[in-house]
């Protein structure tokens, strides 16, 4: 497929692939009850803390185990126009939105991401860009300055940097891809912005261990990135919605002692252009923009209703892995 043959793509598959039988067609069939007849757990909504905005699948990268499926050649989800995302900014600012996160793709690669970007910084929004910090970010380098010295911390630039040795990073994001992140993210720290950095675990590897080498790669590098800090350092779990993975049921939340109200659906929306729809969509979170049983329409001042947690990302990725694309 287009996506894997793309000039830069990884010729192997990716380290970072989850082990696992493959999943039953069971599972994760009915929005209310799991395969065993149990009640599906829900979410609801607290408020929405952090909008995203999709700006496009199109990336210059096409990493091996890309969630979205991002690729020089992918516009499944198009580009977001700034005419689009004014609504959708007008309706954070009466929800009192605190956050607007910006996801692809690559979002320095869609042209009117200067203009969205600003827009949201100027309405006094606190600002996070997820990036590779590669050649499409450095086009941008005044544009990045400019803001830093009108809005100095509300604007954070999080690199994708999947793992802290080179080999590893490079078999998933394609050969040549360490160096050019590596600069980008010495030129923003370099410069003074804020930057955070989003990592992967392997299989087996300790995420103790995993911080440690990371932060010997930051001080190496003069990087400004606090290693210990689970807000500076994301490390996230892998997801592979083909694999096995257990169903979450009401009982879940007290098994695992975990919260509904710490998962990204309870706080987050996205917004999404996908190909050939009349305009952009709201859905739950930034893990599932193609499935229409996580779609919530198209004003984000009506999708604040529960969110059934009926995808195996829910499962492997926010309640059994922990992670939040905010944290
Ligand atoms: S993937 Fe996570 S954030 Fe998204 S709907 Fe499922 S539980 Fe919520």
């Amino acid at each position: 497929m287009a996506r894997r043959t793309a000039r830069n793509a990884p010729s192997g598959p990716s380290p970072f692939a989850v082990e696992a039988e493959a999943l039953s067609v069971k599972k994760f069939a009915d929005p209310q009850r799991t395969a065993d007849g149990q009640r599906r757990a829900s979410v609801a909504m607290t408020k929405l803390d952090t909008l995203w905005l999709n700006t496009g699948t199109l990336c210059n990268l096409a990493c091996a185990n890309c969630y979205i499926e991002s690729s020089p050649t992918n516009d499944a989800l198009i580009y977001l126009s700034h005419d689009h995302a004014v609504r959708f900014l007008d309706e954070a600012e009466e929800l009192e939105t605190r956050e607007i996160g910006f996801t692809g793709g690559e979002p320095f690669m869609n042209p009117e991401f200067p203009a969205i970007l600003s827009d949201a910084l100027e309405r006094g929004f606190e600002a996070l860009v997820l990036t590779n910090a590669m050649r499409p970010m450095r086009r941008h380098e005044p544009l990045l300055l400019d803001l830093h010295d009108r809005f100095g911390a509300r604007l954070t630039l999080r690199v994708s940097l999947d793992h802290h040795s080179q080999a590893v990073h490079e078999g998933e994001r394609g050969a040549h891809s360490w160096d050019p992140a590596m600069d980008g993210l010495r030129w923003l720290s370099e410069h003074g912005l804020s930057v955070a950095v989003a990592g992967r675990l392997l299989p087996d590897e300790k995420e103790s261990e995993a911080r440690t080498a990371y932060g010997s790669l930051f001080a190496r590098e003069g990087i400004s990135v606090d290693a210990d800090s689970p807000h500076s350092l994301v490390l996230f779990p892998e997801m592979d919605e083909e694999k096995d993975i257990a169903e979450i049921t009401t009982e879940c939340w007290d098994i695992l002692g975990k919260s509904p109200t710490d998962l990204m659906c309870a706080n987050s929306r996205m917004i999404v252009h996908r190909k050939g729809e009349a305009g952009p969509r709201v859905v739950a979170c930034t893990l599932i923009p193609y499935d229409k049983g996580f779609d919530l329409g198209d004003r984000l001042l009506d999708a604040s209703g529960d969110v059934a947690l009926n995808h195996p990302h829910c499962a492997r990725f926010c309640v059994l892995g922990g992670a939040s694309c905010s944290a």
